[in-house]
C-alpha cells in the first residue's frame, strides 16, 4: 500500500530541474516572478459527479483539471509558470495515479509550467488546481475593459462539448463516431494560452473572458463588468465540427448556451482588426467575428441577415437549475 509521501514522491516529484526557487517537499514552494511582471492566480476544482462522470479516464481528467486552470490564464493574456495541485482520493490505486500524472505532465510540459506543492488527502474524488502565470503590468485582459464599438471575437469552435454532454444524457442521442469526436472536445480542451499572450502583448483585446459556462453566460460577465451591451450574430458563431451538421435552432441554442468549451471570448476595437488577425496567425488559432459591444446594456442575437431573434440563453450556474 502506498504512503501518502511515497504517493507525492512516485506520481508527482520529479526528477527534471525546474524553475521554481524550491519546489515540493517543503511547507511551502518559493517562486520568484520575473522582474517587471505581476502574477496572475487562479484556481478551479474539479468535483466527481459534478465536473466529471464517475470512472472518467484518469489521464484526461489529469489533463482536463490543469487545462480548465491554464485556459483562465489565457484569458488574463497571462504565461503560466507553476501550478498547486489538492488531490482527495478515495484509494491510492497505482494504474489511476500514473494515467492522471502521465495526462497532467503531458499538458503541463507543453506550457512549462511546473507542479510545485499540493496536499493529498483521502476522501471523494476531487482535483483542485491552482495556477501561477506572470502577465506585464497594465496588460492583463480584464472583463471590466470592453467598450462600446468594440468587436466581439472568439477562438476555436464551440458548442461540441455541449453537445457531447446532450449525447450522453439521452437529450440528443449521437451516432458512435459523433459521440466520440464530440467528447474528445468535452474532455480535452485546448487551454489558447498562445493566442491569450499574443493578444495582450502588444495590446490588441481590450477585454476577455474564457467560455466555461456557455458564451452568453460569460460573455455577460463582461458586459456586467464593463457597463455595455452587445449584439451577437447567432450564425456567425463558430460551431464544432459536429455541431456544426445539426439543425439551425440546436446549433444556435449550443453555441450561445453551451459550456465546456475553454474558448476564449474578446473584444478589441475595430481598428485592431488586422492586428487580431495577425495575433490569431502567430498563434496558430483560429479566431471569429460573432458581433459588436454596444453602450445600451443586455445581450441581443441577430440572424446572418440582421433580422433580430428571440433567443432567451443563460449560462450554467452550479446553485440555480441544474
Ligand atoms: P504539509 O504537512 O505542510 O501540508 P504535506 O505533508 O501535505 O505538507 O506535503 C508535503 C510536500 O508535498 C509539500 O511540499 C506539498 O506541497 C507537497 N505535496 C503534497 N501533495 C501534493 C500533490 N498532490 N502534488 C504535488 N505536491 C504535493
Ligand atoms: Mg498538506
Amino acid at each position: 500500500m502506498l504512503s501518502e509521501f511515497s504517493l507525492i514522491k512516485q506520481y508527482f516529484q520529479r526528477q527534471r530541474p525546474g524553475h521554481a526557487v524550491l519546489g515540493i517537499g517543503d511547507d511551502c514552494a518559493l517562486l520568484a516572478p520575473s522582474p517587471g511582471t505581476q502574477l496572475a492566480i487562479s484556481t478551479d476544482m474539479l468535483v466527481e459527479g459534478r465536473h466529471f462522470f464517475a470512472g472518467a479516464d484518469a489521464r484526461m481528467l489529469g489533463h482536463k483539471s490543469l487545462a480548465v486552470n491554464l485556459s483562465d490564464l489565457a484569458a488574463m493574456g497571462a504565461t503560466p509558470r507553476a501550478f498547486t495541485l489538492a488531490l482527495s482520493l478515495p484509494a491510492a490505486d497505482p494504474a489511476w495515479l500514473g494515467h492522471f500524472a502521465h495526462g497532467l505532465f503531458a499538458l503541463a510540459d507543453a506550457h512549462d509550467c511546473e507542479l510545485i506543492g499540493g496536499d493529498t488527502t483521502k476522501g471523494p474524488l476531487n482535483v483542485c488546481i491552482t495556477v501561477f502565470g506572470e502577465v506585464a503590468p497594465g496588460h492583463a485582459l480584464r472583463r471590466d475593459a470592453a467598450q462600446a464599438g468594440d468587436d466581439i471575437w472568439i477562438s476555436g469552435t464551440i458548442g461540441d462539448a455541449r453537445l457531447a454532454l446532450a449525447g450522453y444524457l439521452g437529450e440528443h442521442p449521437l451516432d458512435e463516431a459523433n459521440q466520440q469526436t464530440s467528447s474528445l472536445r468535452m474532455h480535452m480542451p485546448s487551454p489558447r494560452v498562445e493566442l491569450g499572450r499574443a493578444l495582450s502583448a502588444a495590446p490588441v483585446a481590450r477585454a476577455a473572458i474564457d467560455i466555461s459556462d456557455g458564451l452568453a453566460g460569460d460573455l455577460g460577465h463582461i458586459l456586467a463588468a464593463s457597463n455595455v451591451g452587445a449584439t451577437l450574430n447567432a450564425d456567425a458563431l463558430p460551431a464544432g465540427p459536429v455541431l456544426a451538421t445539426m439543425p439551425t435552432e440546436l446549433r444556435r441554442r449550443f453555441c450561445a448556451a453551451g459550456g465546456d468549451d475553454y474558448e476564449l471570448c474578446f473584444t478589441a476595437p475595430a481598428a485592431h482588426r488586422e492586428a487580431v488577425l495577425a495575433a490569431a496567425q502567430q498563434a496558430q488559432t483560429m479566431v471569429t467575428r460573432v458581433g459588436t459591444i454596444d453602450a445600451e446594456p443586455g445581450l441581443r442575437y441577430i440572424d446572418a441577415a440582421g433580422k433580430p431573434l428571440a433567443l432567451a440563453l443563460v449560462g450554467f450556474d452550479h446553485f440555480s437549475g441544474g
